[in-house]
């Protein structure tokens, strides 16, 4: 058995036994699991870890379901989605896409309403990518600065059910930013009152569009002749690189994560040079990343895995839209886009993500996605078990967090997600076939599909 230092002494809270843990480490899978305090107490075989029971224990009985870590979604923006669902963007479901939340009670339901949503998914962690002053005139109501008041008081109140991780904003969403706004903006308050629940990471900055709209900023230009510049302010081409270059070595500089929405070659070039460039004499691993990254090449993938650059992808975006792409930007354009058997078999830190309400949060979608995207696996379990990676410790370690949640091992989180059979015994495609029947966050459950709990 596994067990946390102090386990000897103390009574465990809760324990899970008579199921497959999967611990997303190298260690064989166990049956059981004791949570204690919020944490993991111990795991193991039943027998082991009911050494830990008491009489104020509770037991759940697993009866061969699966427990993982808890889903950590690194690109999910709850609020709008709480507002939207069950409309998202490339899905079903009617009414205005934009939904414009106008009051903070609004916001606040948005976000809960997102709280329960994901929850029943099994997703304890998300991070919030883009909430600040550049949208507070935005048209949705869903990113600007309220929403980040009201983040601070859901989590002061303890009704956060997920662990919330939020870049900032200082420019538009899908637009314009200005360095000088960004600069400003790295001075402000990050402090949080309890970072394992809402985390100021860093900032978030769009430095293109996407290629369906001819907007991603790419080496060479689109069929029709167009081309697309950064987003960044600047006079010209060579003085919009210079500012997005500046606002990343800045925020590097302040100790700050950067997620950059790059989706064009030309884009994520710019992108990689600056943390290139950021990293010299301040090597700091601030955990920077690409978000997208569309059109990432074999040469840049190499880069990113080399300079510890992570990448948020969205593989039920490029099922939606590559014959799209192909369209703007040639045929074979989109075989050549999104090449993430390649950035796994480089070993870049990649995390499977939704972009929701983009795409529906169910994360089992987004794996069984990828699969599609990828083609037969020569070994599908082994396939499940690094795109389940892609949505645990990945985004943990995105989160500046691998210490402390992404895996199951005594003294982590005591954040799981409980499936009604074992991810690894289906192929990926039946995934989103198997239930969430459970999902405890912080050693509370807030998610009992079929009441074992
Ligand atoms: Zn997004």
């Amino acid at each position: 058995m596994r067990a946390a230092g102090d386990s000897t002494r103390g009574v465990a809270d809760l324990v899970l036994r008579g199921g497959v843990v999967r611990t997303m480490t190298e260690q064989d899978p166990a049956t059981a699991i004791a949570l204690r305090g919020g944490r993991i107490a111990a795991i193991g075989t039943d027998r082991e870890v009911l050494a830990l029971a008491g009489p104020a224990t509770g037991t759940i009985e697993l009866a061969g379901r699966a427990v993982l870590p808890g889903i950590n979604d690194a690109h999910l923006h709850a609020t709008w989605l709480g507002a939207l669902w069950p409309r998202t963007l490339f899905g079903s479901g009617s009414g205005d896409p934009r939904n414009p939340l106008r009051t903070n009670e609004q916001r606040r339901a948005a976000i809960l309403r997102a709280g329960d949503l994901l929850a029943s998914l099994g997703i304890t962690s998300y991070t919030e990518p883009g909430l600040g002053p550049g949208e507070d005139a935005g048209p949705t109501g869903a990113f600007g600065s309220p929403v980040v008041a009201q983040y601070r008081e859901l989590a002061a109140e303890g009704l956060l059910k997920a662990r919330v991780t939020v870049l900032s904003l200082y420019g538009e969403l899908d637009g314009r930013s200005s360095l000088p706004d960004v600069l400003a903006g790295l001075e402000s308050d990050r402090a949080s009152a309890d970072p394992r629940w809402l985390r100021f990471a860093g900032i978030k900055i769009f430095a293109d569009g996407i290629p369906p709209m001819r907007s991603a900023c790419t080496k060479c230009g689109y069929a029709d002749g167009s081309s697309a510049g950064l987003l960044v302010d600047g006079i010209d081409d060579a003085d919009r690189e210079h500012n997005l270059t500046r606002m990343i070595v800045a925020a590097h500089r302040a100790g700050l994560q950067v997620g950059v929405h790059a989706t064009g070659d030309r884009s994520i070039e710019v992108v990689l040079n600056a943390v290139e460039l950021a990293g010299v004499g301040h090597g700091a691993d601030l955990g920077h990343y690409i978000i997208h990254g569309d059109m990432a090449s074999s040469e840049q993938l190499r880069r990113m895995a080399e300079l510890g650059v992570g990448l948020d992808v969205q593989p039920g975006i490029a099922l939606c839209t590559g014959e799209q792409v192909d369209a703007v930007l040639g045929a074979g354009a989109a075989a050549e886009s999104w090449r993430l058997g390649e950035a796994l078999e480089f070993g870049v830190r990649m995390c499977v993500t939704s972009d929701a309400p983009v795409l529906s949060p169910d994360w089992r979608r987004q794996i069984a996605a990828a699969d599609e995207w990828l083609g037969p696996a020569e070994d599908p379990r082994q396939r499940t078990a690094q795109l389940l990676r892609c949505c645990t410790v990945e985004p943990a370690r995105q989160d500046g967090a691998a210490s402390w949640k992404g895996v199951l091992a005594p003294g982590m989180a005591a954040d799981l997600c409980v499936l009604a059979a074992d991810p690894l015994a289906v192929a990926p495609a039946e995934l989103p076939d198997v239930e969430v029947d459970l999902t405890v966050v912080d050693g509370r459950i807030v998610h009992d599909r079929t009441g074992i709990g």
